[in-house]
């Protein structure tokens, strides 16, 4: 198994980091193509359950329909952001927060301003009100403004949708060992969530055992798992296994009772 932490997780790691000291109301520029990593890190900086963002409360609903009221969004309407929509942002920006203590700015297209829209972003890029968090979004750099360019702290995304997944599961994970259930559409998915569950606390339980500490930063779940004791660890993997064994009949419900016994 790789001890590497995915790129994926380094970013939110490190958006969970500057959530932490305060610091996310700045201009960024994301490069890349990752609308569900893009989701994941603007739940990071609403959600108050979790820093990589837990998917299921409130803030983290209100995100993924795209209608929290401390974000708003702009996209180029259809080829060019026009500034009446540079118009509204700033009137955005400049109003109080409201569940967060930021107001976030999504600019979609950021390869897409129209000339005069583009001198009013730079004035709101220029002097921002102090707790507005502006992101601009670009599939690339190129055909992105200079004058934007210079403006902006640039994030490059990664583009393996694999490791995204792997990160919701490892949230969903790191979720239900905080005692939250989860419901399940479809078989398939309870048994993926199964198996990425047994993966971490196998993962949990050999570091241990080889007394190997590079899990130490690979999220939430890992947190949690640390505060276990090797028994408590052990038994958990028990349960999960007997569970797995019987996953294609077992009912979902009961299933998530027994292996809630054993947290
Ligand atoms: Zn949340």
């Amino acid at each position: 198994m790789t001890q590497q932490i995915p790129q994926t997780e380094r970013l939110l790691k490190y958006f969970s980091l500057l959530k932490q000291r305060k610091r996310l109301n700045q201009s960024m520029l994301f490069v890349g193509d990752n609308e569900e990593l893009m989701l994941r890190i603007l739940q990071g900086f609403a959600c108050e359950v979790s820093s990589f963002g837990c998917g299921t409360c409130w803030d983290c609903r209100k995100m993924a329909e795209g209608r929290h009221p401390d974000l708003k969004i702009i996209a180029p309407d259809p080829h060019t952001i026009k500034i009446q929509s540079i118009r509204e942002s700033r009137e955005f920006l400049s109003l109080r927060s409201f569940r967060i203590p930021l107001k976030i700015l999504k600019v979609n297209g950021g390869e897409c301003f129209s000339a005069e829209a583009a001198n009013a972003f730079l004035k709101t890029l220029e002097e921002p009100p102090g707790h507005s968090c502006i992101m601009v979004c670009a599939a690339h750099t190129e055909g992105i403004l200079p004058t934007i360019l210079s403006r902006c702290r640039k994030v490059f995304l990664p583009e393996e949708v694999r490791e995204v997944g792997a990160a919701q599961e490892a949230s969903d994970v790191a979720s239900f060992l905080r005692g939250h259930r989860k419901k399940f559409k479809k078989r398939q998915e309870f048994m993926e969530f199964l198996r990425c569950m047994i993966q971490c606390v196998h993962a949990h339980l050999c570091a241990r055992y080889r007394k190997n500490n590079s899990l130490r930063e690979s999220g939430d779940c890992e947190i949690i798992l640390r505060s276990y004791t090797t028994e408590r660890l052990m038994a958990l993997e028990a349960g999960m296994l007997r569970v797995a064994a019987a996953a294609d009949t077992v009912n979902m419900n009961l299933a998530q009772n027994i292996i809630q016994s054993k947290i």
